[in-house]
């Protein structure tokens, strides 16, 4: 991008994921970017913390990588494809749900080398400053002036003309949001927490197959593992708070997976089991919804501190990636007029965010309560019986851009079909069994002698 004397300062708060890519997109516009993150440089750091270790890709996220030139080289070819999901049952059979058409895949990605591939490129554009340990503190929505806390307790302050809030579920962008009048914001802690454990290769290979989302339902509990690069697996063990609480010691832990995941004790293996699961306490999951986006033509929030979705559609970063076509497409449309496109965002983001935010809710309540593959056999044998081509709305969210808000409209469309469908199907058969009697009324006598 050329470097425009007469462009405009945009400060963007949070070099997350979605924070790095987004100071992609406004640094391909022109525009002065400055990038402020509280944490250290990633790239530099020894340890990276972050919430998952590893994240499923899927269409928006890569169609959003790809504006910016991202998407092949350093992330697909990085990425493991993950072709269906494979459920596995108590006795350990396993039983794929394939997400999509034949070929069609999500892909596991590492979010530390995501985020890292992500800070390099925003940086290689002259016109990006990355600030890394500035913690935002405070900012004003009429100046547009930031303060920043600074490690050893020095502040500094700087003004933007636009400030992007890409800070996360407890955006501090977003708190002057919460002091104005008009705001929505409604945030639930699910009363899952959830713990990450290692399932390393075995004899130098993957120890189950790589190329699925790997799923074990058991109605309060599940778990799932994500295929990495370095042929391990990240298992995510997701439980009510106080189950996770009631397991104190090793032998217990090893008790709980003989009860609930006896396949996976022999491949995440006793000892590493016992060892790990004390490793980290179990983290919270928050759902955040709000609107407005934004305040008059100054701020607008984007990702997770637009809005927080728990992990059960594998769509919190996609969706965020989205946020930021969306957000481009609409700066075509209003020739980058902030006063004009930041409340069109807000007009045409939220519905959608608000739907993946309650779809990924729903998928919560499908997938812990093991309803996940009994409602995919139900619903297919119910279409096929109905002679109705399926769209299944996981396919619409995760392979194509339908709009999230569309795709469940839809659902509940189909759903309707379906079940009108079956109910007439069941109304026309019993009238036709009615005809049938009347018209061939059967022998009495016959039917004494065979009861
Ligand atoms: P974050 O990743 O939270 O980044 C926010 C950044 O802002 C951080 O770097 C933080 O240090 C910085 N920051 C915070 N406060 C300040 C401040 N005051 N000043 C300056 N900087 C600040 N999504 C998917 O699409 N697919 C998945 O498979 C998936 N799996 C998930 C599994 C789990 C267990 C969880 C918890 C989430 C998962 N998600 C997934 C969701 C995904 O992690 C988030 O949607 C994504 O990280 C959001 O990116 P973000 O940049 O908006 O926020």
């Amino acid at each position: 991008a050329l470097r425009r004397e007469d462009k405009k300062v945009v400060a963007v708060v949070g070099a997350g994921l979605v924070g790095a890519l987004n100071a992609c997109f406004f640094a391909k516009r022109g525009f002065e970017v400055e990038v402020f993150e509280t944490r250290e440089d990633i790239r530099k750091a020894k340890v990276v913390k972050g919430r998952s270790i590893n994240l499923a890709l899927s269409h928006r996220g890569r169609t959003a990588l790809k504006h910016v030139g991202m998407e092949d080289k350093q992330i697909v070819s990085k990425g493991i494809p993950m072709n269906a999901r494979m459920i596995h049952s108590l006795s350990g059979k396993q039983s794929p749900i394939p997400y999509g058409k034949k070929g069609q895949y999500i892909l596991s990605v590492d979010r530390a080398n995501l985020n890292k591939e992500l800070l390099t490129a925003a940086e290689t554009y002259p016109n990006t400053k990355l600030n890394f340990d500035h913690k935002l503190q405070d900012w004003s929505a009429e100046t547009g002036l930031m303060t920043f806390a600074r490690p050893h307790g020095s502040k500094t302050q700087t003004q933007a003309d636009l400030i992007v809030g890409c800070d996360g579920a407890f955006s501090a962008v977003r708190k002057q949001f919460l002091r104005r009048s008009r705001f929505n914001y409604s945030q639930t802690y699910i009363p899952h927490g959830y713990m990450e454990l290692t399932m390393r290769p075995r004899n130098g290979e993957f120890a189950m197959k790589p190329n699925y989302l790997h799923i074990w339902p058991r109605n309060t509990f599940m778990m799932i593992a994500l295929p990495n690069l370095d042929k391990t697996f990240t298992c995510t063990l997701f439980m009510p708070f106080e189950e996770f609480e009631k397991i104190s010691t090793g032998d217990e832990v090893i008790e709980f997976f003989q009860k609930y995941f006896p396949d996976a004790i022999p491949l995440i293996g006793a000892a590493t089991l016992r060892r790990d699961y004390f490793r980290l306490p179990a983290q919270a999951m928050v759902s955040v919804k709000c609107s407005p986006y934004h305040i008059g033509d100054k701020c607008v929030l984007m990702g997770d501190a637009a809005h927080a979705v728990v992990p059960f559609y594998g769509q919190g970063m996609n969706a965020g990636f989205e946020d930021c076509i969306v957000f481009d497409e609409i700066m075509n449309q209003f020739n980058e007029d902030f006063s004009a496109v930041l409340p069109e965002y807000s007009r045409v983001r939220v519905p959608d965010d608000h739907a993946i935010a309650d779809l990924a809710m729903y998928n919560y309540v499908e997938m812990i309560n093991h309803l996940i593959l009994k409602s995919y056999i139900i619903r297919r044998n119910k279409m096929k019986c109905l002679s109705v081509a399926d769209i299944p709305t996981v396919f619409q969210v995760t392979f194509t851009r339908t709009r999230y808000h569309v795709a469940v409209e839809r659902w509940h469309w189909q759903d309707k079909v379906i079940n009108r469908g079956l109910l007439l199907g069941a109304v026309g058969a019993a009238a036709g069994g009615f005809y049938l009697l009347i018209k061939n009324p059967p022998d009495i006598n016959k039917l004494a002698i065979t009861a």
